[in-house]
């Protein structure tokens, strides 16, 4: 795997790769990508199976302006609303699918799309390059710790991308929101940075967030367990003991081993360091032979909300 650095000649042989069917990991405001070009069979195939993820579950279509995504997606108003307010941004917008040339294993065969165009400059760059979108789920093994850094990419993909393209941690550190807007009435299918409230006054009612029923799978890749360490979380555990390992919220507790995700209890923080100091973490309890991870209650207002919906399915076995 080649590591490329993130200015103008490194932007260019990324796409370069992308052209000839090739994988790379790129990074996002959110998390990192897995981008094949995806107008390729071949190349999108690889992601399927980099990933090991099940073919039922689609891939999001990035692309890098409003213009470009309608060349894919039919915006109706709820949509054409979402893109104008928060794109470039961590917001995914599920429509119609148009005919195109985006191949269908991308949006795993069904008639409605994920869309996003990001905000992060070097993705943005990239799919100019291209000239083309890229088709790219989170860069993690399927069902396993989302990765927010180059380190952590490396750690878990070195062997099995072709290129990686260095930039920084990422911003966010939280998958976006998905809404569907494919439906009569649009719904969150994975919360995200951009919050319900956010969602409700774009568009002026109240929708509803699907995700608060995850046994009730509607978007393919929906599953309770997700986001997984290898360690076992135990999640609200608000009073650690000597021995423990420790994810805590606001000040950590004294000779208690482990991260706080925020000292002063700032949830957009915790979000940006969360998936980080799981990976952390998750090292220590190998090391230890598997003592679970301990986790601290985290408020549900705003991202909060997301953080405790990536923290639930991570904690599922
Ligand atoms: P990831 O690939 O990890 O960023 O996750 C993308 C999420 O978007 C997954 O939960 C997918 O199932 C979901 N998704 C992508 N395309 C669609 C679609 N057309 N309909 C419903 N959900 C989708
Ligand atoms: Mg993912």
């Amino acid at each position: 795997m080649k590591i490329i650095k993130n200015n103008f000649k490194g932007i260019k042989e990324a796409a370069e790769i992308l052209t000839v069917n090739g994988v790379v990991a790129f990074p996002t405001e959110t998390v990192y990508g897995l981008g094949a070009n995806a107008f390729s069979q071949e190349a999108v195939t690889k992601v399927y199976k980099i990933k090991r993820r099940p073919t039922y579950n689609p891939l999001i279509i990035h692309v890098s302006s409003y213009q470009m995504a309608r060349e894919y997606g039919v915006f109706n108003e709820s949509a054409d609303e979402l893109a104008r307010t928060y794109w470039p941004g961590p917001l995914t917008i599920i429509v119609k699918k148009k005919k195109s040339n985006v191949v269908d294993l991308a949006t795993a065969k069904l008639e409605t799309i994920a869309l996003r165009c990001p905000s992060n400059i070097i993705a943005r760059n990239l799919i100019g390059e291209l000239d083309k979108p890229i088709a790219a789920p989170s860069a993690n093994k399927s069902g396993k710790l989302t990765c927010t850094s180059p380190g952590d990419v490396f750690a878990k993909l070195e062997n099995s991308i072709d290129a990686l393209i260095d930039g920084g941690d990422a911003e966010l550190g939280l998958e976006s929101t998905v809404v569907d807007c494919s439906v009569q009435s649009p719904c969150i299918l994975r919360p995200g940075n951009i919050t319900v409230d956010q969602i409700n006054s774009c568009l002026g009612y109240v929708i509803a967030p699907s995700f608060q029923t995850v046994k009730q799978v509607k978007s393919p890749g929906q599953q309770l367990k997700h986001y997984s360490p290898d360690a076992k979380l135990i999640l609200n555990q608000n009073k650690p003991n000597k021995g423990d390992i420790f994810l805590s919220f606001g000040p950590h507790p004294k000779e208690i081993d482990g991260l706080t995700l925020t000292e002063s209890e700032n949830l957009e923080e915790a979000a940006k360091n969360l998936f980080t100091f799981l990976h952390i973490l998750d090292r220590l309890s190998q090391a230890r032979g598997g003592t679970p991870i301990k986790v601290a209650s985290i408020p549900s207002n705003g991202v909060g909300a997301a953080i405790n919906d990536r923290l639930l399915r991570a904690s599922e076995k």
